[in-house]
């Protein structure tokens, strides 16, 4: 008896160890890897963040043909031309943001609703601004299907802000803009900081920091970055 037990026992190691490589691991898994071989050995050491990007399925966000490469270190399509960020960029925008609890956040561009899901972890209330209807919708529906809650999502043109809502201590803009909209930065209040890469149509652009201080506006250059662009609805 003693011996099936630890036979039975033995097996069972065995065969947790060889799972791995046989791609079985569980999203969990996945994520705590994503942690550990994309996010922290590039900087991203925020615990709001990692925290965040360790509890939300990227899977529940892309196509159900994009699923298999959820945890993959580059952008997915998600329908109607548009892409899901990196998860790397997803983690340094957010940890760029130095969020508290009780900040209001604004993001332009939902996209899939995964941006807004993190956020979501780490702030009371993330308010999303989309303009391509279909795209609201489904994002809608993904942060639904996790009881995600304290995201407001606005269908409409980001280049105006969601000024009832205004002023917001942390703005993000996941679509690359020609220039910064100044609707935006009016809407960020004082001590706030936004997010948004900015450059030429198509090209490489710059991920730019701003910071707003006493009315004293400071930008910033993070780093080149690739994003679809910011479309305006004419
Ligand atoms: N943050 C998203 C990815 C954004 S992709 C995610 O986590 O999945 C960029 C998004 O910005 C696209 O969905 C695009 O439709 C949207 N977008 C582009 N121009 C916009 C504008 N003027 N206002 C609002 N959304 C815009």
């Amino acid at each position: 008896m003693k011996r099936i037990l630890s036979l039975t026992v033995i097996f069972i190691l065995i065969v947790l160890s060889v799972r791995p490589l046989f791609g079985q691991q569980t999203a969990t898994e996945r994520r705590q890897l994503m942690l550990r071989e994309q996010l922290i050995p590039r900087g991203i050491s925020d615990r709001g963040t990692l925290k965040a990007m360790a509890r939300i399925p990227r899977e529940a966000f892309v196509p159900q043909s994009q699923k298999p490469y959820a945890y993959d270190d580059r952008p997915l399509p998600i329908g109607d031309g548009q892409t899901i960020s990196q998860p790397f960029m997803v983690a340094f925008m957010t940890q760029e943001l130095r969020l508290k609890s009780t900040d209001k956040v604004l993001e332009i561009g939902t996209g899939s609703g995964y941006q807004a899901a993190v956020l979501s972890q780490i702030v009371d209330t993330v308010y999303t601004v989309e303009i391509i209807p279909s795209l609201a919708e489904r994002a809608s529906r993904h942060l639904q299907n996790l009881n995600i809650d304290n995201v407001q999502i606005l269908t409409g043109d980001g280049y105006f802000g969601w000024k009832e809502k205004s002023p917001f201590d942390a703005i993000i803009v996941t679509a690359g803009a020609e220039t910064i909209p100044p609707v935006l930065v009016e809407q960020l209040s004082d001590g706030g900081i936004m997010i948004i890469p900015v450059g030429p149509h198509r090209g490489v652009r710059q991920l730019i920091k701003l910071t707003k201080k006493r009315g004293k506006i400071k930008k910033t250059a993070l780093m080149d970055v690739r994003f679809v662009p910011f479309v305006r609805k004419d």
